[in-house]
């Protein structure tokens, strides 16, 4: 691993160099998202944002096991500890199975995905999947003494982890500064104390997601099944873990809470939080009503937006903050991301036609051979800067010079050394393709292009350029299609 890759520890506060624990296997965890509603475009942004280094380990070399999960219960309306399951609302409203909500949002989950051109996990378990690897962390916590049972419901007691470990290390937060900013509990209230959290819950009447434990007919916590999985399939203490940075409290915290109560260690290495998207200068939250549905961005139907922008021009547009800041999503932003996109695309266009002639004999322009050199390296250390993609990409763009330069034959590929213009290349494409996940996005008005195609056609049979009327079919046959004279037009067909 020649590559010195530093990230940003949230644990920690500082950007570290990154050695994993057992070399060259990485194992990275990312709390994925609960589907009851389709996602919005600042979910989009934070599982782009874990896309990146997902590619970019890869790239490194490092064999990565990257684990999504998909919350398919325990999601409580207010991400709160009592009230109804996210998608048990949904499913009760529309009069359905919760699985049919969950089959619905995870499938339109896995579409966004694709379009946007990120890579699926290498496991993507679900919480309903992982119900008794849950009940036996929480019979686990119980022995230990960290978890109490009442009325059919288990709580995880933070105070009596606090005095074996300390509760609060992520967000910074201590228990007393938790116990002044919280309501005090009222006489209805099962936990000893306010900031303890739900590690089982028994079922009331209108709950319709419940399975039976020895506590009770009822279903998790939703901080729990994050630490069954990543325990399950990636170990007690592993590299990476990830989320948005509104997990960061409570979920991660209580994340690390039962995983260090569970099994005596810190649950994970490096923890890695991405920004929010904001959307005139608001979190971009379906609650707050300001959402905006990739669909929706995709095909331009939304007040707020004054035309379509494609899946690659909001992928380009994200690369182009870093994850750690806020982005804020607007029309000028996505129109000047859409023109760098197509302009970058022109750039891989060129890069893959061109061609260095080992034959030839050409003095090397050794200014040419550094510039090139250190452009490359500016690309890698945006990149190993915790993933500065911006950095990378005007790395990129720089570079575009260059091959532009050589496209228009200002530079002769043969003046570098073959080693410059094949590193110059293939960081080029590597770097926009593999890393970044930028690919073409092909014209879609294809039958526009074929009209014209057909007009010269027609003007070359007129004409008796039989020529060049062989040539039209046999291109159009390439592209799988077949000129049709019909009596009194023409028309093609799909090739049979
Ligand atoms: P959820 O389905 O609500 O659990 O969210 C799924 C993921 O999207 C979590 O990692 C959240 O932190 C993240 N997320 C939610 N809203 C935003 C936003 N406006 N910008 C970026 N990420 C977000
Ligand atoms: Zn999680």
């Amino acid at each position: 691993m020649q590559q010195k890759l530093r990230l940003y520890n949230t644990l920690s506060r500082e950007k570290v160099v990154f050695e994993p624990i057992n070399p060259p296997f990485v194992g990275m965890y990312v709390c994925g998202p609960t589907v009851y509603n389709n996602v919005h475009l600042g979910n989009v942004r934070t599982f782009t944002s874990f896309d990146i280094l997902f590619r970019y380990l890869k790239h490194l070399g490092y064999k990565v096991r990257y684990v999504r999960n998909i919350t398919d219960v325990g999601h409580l309306v207010n991400d709160a500890d009592d009230g109804e399951d996210k998608i048990g609302k949904i499913a009760k409203l529309e009069n359905l199975e919760p699985m049919e909500i969950v089959q619905r949002y995870t499938t339109d989950f896995h579409d966004v995905m694709a379009r946007i051109n990120n890579l699926p996990p290498s496991i993507e378990p679900t919480a309903t999947g992982h119900l008794l690897e849950q009940i036996s962390m929480i019979k686990e916590l119980l022995v230990k003494g960290m978890a109490y049972e009442v009325n059919g419901s288990v709580y995880f007691s933070v105070r009596k982890y606090n005095d074996q470990y300390k509760y609060g290390e992520l967000s910074g937060r201590n228990i007393d500064e938790l116990l002044a900013g919280s309501r005090d509990l009222d006489g209805q209230d099962e936990k000893q104390e306010s900031f303890d959290f739900a590690l089982w819950k028994r079922a009331t009447g209108g709950h319709i997601m419940r399975w039976d434990s020895p506590w009770s007919t009822g279903f998790p916590g939703w901080h729990l099944e994050c630490s069954v999985m990543s325990h399950k399939y990636l170990g007690k203490t592993f590299d990476i873990h990830g989320g948005g940075l509104d997990l960061k409290f409570p979920h991660h915290e209580c994340e690390i809470a039962q995983g260090t109560a569970a099994n005596g260690v810190h649950p994970v290495k490096y923890w890695l939080h991405a920004n929010m998207l904001t959307i005139n200068g608001q979190k971009m939250s379906k609650s707050l009503g300001n959402s905006i549905l990739p669909d929706e961005l995709f095909t331009g139907n939304h007040e707020l937006l004054d035309q379509a922008y494609s899946p690659m021009t909001l992928r380009f547009a994200m690369l182009q903050a870093h994850y750690r800041s806020t982005m804020d999503i607007s029309n000028d932003a996505l129109k000047a991301a859409s023109k760098a996109y197509r302009k970058l695309m022109n750039g891989l266009r060129i890069a893959k036609d061109l061609k260095y002639d080992e034959s030839a004999t050409v003095d090397k322009n050794e200014k040419a051979i550094s510039q090139i050199n250190s452009i490359v390296d500016s690309i890698y250390r945006g990149l190993n800067d915790d993933l500065n993609t911006a950095v990378a990409i005007a790395g990129l763009f720089n570079m575009q010079k260059k091959l532009n330069s050589i496209h228009l034959g200002q530079l002769q590929p043969e003046s570098l050394d073959k080693d410059t213009f094949d590193r110059m290349i293939s960081t080029f494409t590597t770097i926009s393709h593999d890393v970044l996940g930028l690919v073409e996005e092909k014209p879609q008005n294809l039958e526009n292009a074929i009209d014209i195609v057909l007009e010269d056609y027609k003007t070359a049979k007129q004409a008796k350029d039989y020529d060049k009327v062989d040539v039209i079919r046999a291109k159009l046959k390439e592209m799988g299609l077949s000129v049709k004279d019909m009596k009194d037009r023409i028309e093609w067909a799909y090739e049979e």
